[in-house]
């Protein structure tokens, strides 16, 4: 094997993490954790699929003594590429089946079906609903009548063959692993309880798989649900928010996230997530105080850099997430549509 030595940190228990590299990603890595079972090992999220990031898996399987085709299960943690896509070769090396919540296989099912311009056309419709300006939507037409559109990751990604069922036991031979519905990041993100006693015998109940639910240092993206066949109102914010909540009674001992490194005291965490949130809405509040659109929102909205550095891709997931949080304020009753706009604007009630 060539270059440095995977990174692989042992957990105890029979639990491990690999670093998994994610090509040109500010996050860098994810963090594929391997569960050993009496009937082999089960890895939690496998991966992007990218050349190098494959070695990096086989490499820091090979480092505990397993080799691919010994890989009994994939369990995912929800549909994004970072973690979903090597499960695909993961399987096809090893026959390991690939569970995931039914919410996130109807979005491969769907990713995996779609017309190559379904994608942009839908863009371009919901960008110009929620008031993008034409220079934003001149770019989506012209990637739609060019026919040069850059595929997007996870077309190819691998139909689960296993379905995740809420609040139920994984069939783990040996291991009791409980799956958590926590909708929000996306709509079949499941979180997977442990429910065994931590190996250093910290205080409180096992140890949770958290994907990107629950990471130490990052608030993950919440936006729309994003889905160009239904036209149900969804409020993944308010989802998040809940499934926040639940996790936080849980009083796991250990949280294993997918990203940045493992951590204690899952409650904290929590409630600090919780209030952020709650700043952000109340701030949200106080710039409706004049009615915007979506996207006048967004402009507003604090993000990590001024409106106009911020790239065109990011920009588009900047709106999703400003629209998440206006249908948050909608379903609190705190702010509302203003009748005969079009695109529609909304105000703080
Ligand atoms: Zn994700
Ligand atoms: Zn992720």
């Amino acid at each position: 094997m060539q270059g440095p030595m995977p990174q692989v940190n042992e957990h105890g228990g029979g639990v491990w993490s690999l670093r998994v590299p994610i090509p040109d990603n500010p996050l860098g890595h994810t963090l594929v954790h391997v569960l050993d079972t009496d009937r082999g090992p089960v890895l939690v999220d496998t991966g992007w699929d990218d050349p190098a990031s494959w070695t990096e898996l086989t490499c820091g399987l090979a480092a505990l003594g397993i080799d691919v085709p010994d890989v009994h299960g994939v369990v995912i943690t929800h549909h994004h590429p970072d973690h979903h896509g090597l499960s695909g070769k993961v399987r096809e090396a090893s026959g390991a089946w690939i569970a995931m919540h039914a919410a996130d296989t109807d979005v491969v099912r769907r990713t995996r079906a779609a017309e190559p311009g379904t994608w942009l056309d839908y863009l371009a419709r919901k960008l110009a609903a929620v008031g993008a300006p034409e220079d934003h939507l001149v770019p989506l037409r012209a990637a739609r009548t060019s026919g040069r559109m850059r595929t997007l990751p996870g077309l190819r990604s691998a139909l689960p063959d296993r379905e995740i069922v809420p609040g139920e036991l994984l069939d783990l031979a040996g291991r009791r692993l409980r799956a958590i519905w926590t909708p929000g990041h996306t709509p079949g993100h499941v979180c997977l309880h442990l429910e065994e006693e931590h190996p250093s015998r910290l205080p409180g109940h096992g140890r949770l798989f958290s994907g990107d639910h629950l990471l130490p240092g990052i608030t993950p993206h919440i936006g729309l649900y994003e889905d160009p066949d239904d036209s149900t109102v969804t409020d993944p914010l308010g989802d998040y928010l809940d499934s926040l909540e639940r996790i936080g009674r849980l009083g796991v001992a250990e949280v294993l996230p997918a990203h940045q490194h493992a951590f204690t005291d899952a409650a904290g965490r929590v409630r600090e997530l919780l209030d952020h949130h709650e700043e952000r809405l109340t701030g949200l509040l106080g710039l409706l105080a004049t009615p915007l659109t979506p996207w006048q929102l967004a402009v507003r909205m604090e993000w990590n850099r001024p409106w106009d550095q911020i790239p065109y891709g990011s920009r588009n997931i900047a709106v999703s997430e400003a629209e998440a949080h206006l249908r948050r304020l909608v379903k609190l009753g705190r702010a509302e549509a203003v009748q005969g706009t079009d695109p529609v604007k909304y105000v703080a009630v």
